[in-house]
């Protein structure tokens, strides 16, 4: 059965009206404020499985899972105990803990990175292994891509995307010309521009998503990455792959279990904190060892290895096996096809882009492999397509740059209702 739900949501609506007296935006991350679909943010009270349950009332199928960390849905028993048995041993302890090894070790266990270091967020992360990379190399340029997103670290807001694209921010106030200066913006999927910009240059680092989800989901090219990776080491920069998106939800370890790159330095975040706080940069051990109090890179957080985020994201990863990533594979493709069936059938122009069991629709007809092409989408199309849905009961995005994520949480109740509420929703971005 569909559930109509009207555009009214009076105690969100009510929520955000007192949020945005104290909160700029009225929300803490801006890309939740529904700035680019119009209408009130849901403000969330409980999450149960694959449901998500609104302050009024309403139930959702979740197809945000956080912006990714959710791989097994919401508070699974086993994830909520974890957290639990930790906070009844104390919260933070400011010293190291047996848990943060144990993470670190399934950490390198399941990636190609020999040290790791925990953080608190992704951001934390990449802009750590920004600083390590120009600590070991003696260079400060960087080169990034336009809409790749690697968190709000000043040097890498040039050309971001997530909410950055969402918002449609060129650049962003308070990121001086100094710093913007140090970083070189390429397009994404272009390795001949890579090769032109590194001639002349002394750059320190090339960044890049390990599959590029934050302009909508654009899979690299073939050999991109590799081409990446080679082109760096030729002329002695870093090659830094980012995975706090990709990592431990595309396969047990991330993106370079789909395609092994040669990277001096990873980044991971959300999958590996199971909805916690907590995030981590790893790499060669030659690298890693010039970081404090190893070596002399500064690097540091009051709260970084925190016992609740490590049990927290240890019970996550020790329940994400084969079987895990095989149903969140099927279920992404099964989702992807109810959506782009019912929008060819009522004659709408659509490009599904996958990577991994990550993927997006674009509402355009042409092919999208750079962050150009993704802003040649049709916006209101997507605006009509989103609130229909969620006046079905099925919360996608609110951004039609952002990439849809599965859980395996996903039931066939949960199916059912996405099955249900696509044919309204194409309809609706028919008009
Ligand atoms: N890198 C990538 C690829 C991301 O997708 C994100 C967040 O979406 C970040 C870095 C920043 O992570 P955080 O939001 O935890 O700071």
């Amino acid at each position: 059965m569909i559930d109509a739900y009207s555009e009214d949501a009076p105690a969100s609506q009510a929520l955000f009206e007192r949020a945005s007296g104290i909160v700029p935006g009225g929300v803490n991350s801006p890309v939740r404020a529904f700035k680019s679909v119009g209408g009130t943010p849901r403000f969330m009270v409980r999450g149960e499985g694959p449901w998500l349950f609104d302050a009024d009332g309403r139930r959702y199928v979740d197809l945000v899972c956080s912006w990714g960390p959710l791989i097994h849905g919401h508070a699974h028993p086993a994830v909520i105990d974890a957290v639990q048995q930790a906070a009844a041993r104390g919260t933070s302890f400011g010293a190291p803990t047996p848990g943060e090894v144990e993470l670190a070790e399934e950490i390198v266990a399941r990636t190609a990175v020999e040290q790791v270091r925990l953080v608190n967020s992704g951001t934390e992360a990449t802009m750590s292994a920004i600083r390590l990379a120009r600590g070991f190399t003696g260079r400060t340029k960087i080169i990034k891509f336009a809409g790749c997103y690697h968190g709000h670290v000043d040097a890498l807001l040039a050309s971001a995307g997530s909410g950055v694209a969402t918002l449609g921010i060129p650049d962003s106030p308070g990121v001086t010309g100094a710093t913007a200066s140090e970083t070189i913006v390429l397009p994404y999927n272009d390795l001949a521009a890579v090769e032109q910009a590194l001639t002349g240059e002394s750059v320190a680092a090339i960044i890049t998503e390990a599959a590029a989800g934050n302009m909508g989901v654009v899979a690299p090219l073939p050999g991109f990455n590799a081409g990446l990776a080679e082109l760096a080491h030729r002329h002695g920069a870093l090659f830094i792959m980012d995975e706090v998106m990709t990592g431990f939800r595309v396969s047990r370890s991330g993106w370079q279990g789909l395609e092994p790159v040669d990277a001096d330095l990873w980044t991971f975040g959300k999958v590996m904190g199971g909805g916690l706080p907590a995030a981590a940069f790893g790499g060669r051990r030659e690298v890693m060892q010039r970081l404090a109090p190893a070596g002399p890179v500064y690097q540091a957080g009051t709260l970084s290895g925190n016992p609740l985020a490590c049990a927290a994201g240890l019970a996550s990863l020790s329940l994400a096996d084969d079987a895990t990533y095989a149903k969140l594979d099927q279920t992404a493709a099964t989702i992807a096809g109810l959506a782009t069936d019912a929008l060819a059938k009522e004659g709408v122009p659509h490009r599904l882009n996958t990577a991994g069991n990550m993927f997006s629709i674009f509402f355009t007809a042409g092919e999208v492999t750079n962050y150009d092409q993704a802003k040649q989408q049709r916006v209101e199309a997507f605006k009509a397509f989103f609130h229909s849905m969620l006046s079905q009961g099925v919360y996608l995005p609110p951004s039609a740059f952002e990439a849809w994520f599965v859980s395996t949480a996903i039931d066939d109740e949960a199916l059912s209702r996405v099955a249900e509420a696509v044919g309204n929703a194409a309809k609706a971005a028919a008009r």
